[in-house]
């Protein structure tokens, strides 16, 4: 699944995405944007992101 928002028709939600079909599924303009989900990415883009370190939990020293 993937999520579109279609610049002609102006609304958005979420449907079937082959990679290879850029249209509308609702009006079947080509001027739409597909956004996929995240379990879509590529692994390696993932594995950046999990690779990121968390911030170190810093106390809060200035109490206000
Ligand atoms: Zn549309």
């Amino acid at each position: 699944m993937a999520r579109f928002r279609c610049a002609a028709c102006s609304r958005d939600g979420e449907c079937e995405y082959d990679g290879k079909d850029h249209r509308c599924p609702l009006c079947g303009s080509p001027d739409v944007v597909f956004a996929l989900a995240i379990e879509e990415l590529p692994d390696e883009v993932l594995d950046s992101i999990n690779s990121v370190e968390p911030l170190d939990d810093h106390r809060d020293e200035e109490d206000r």
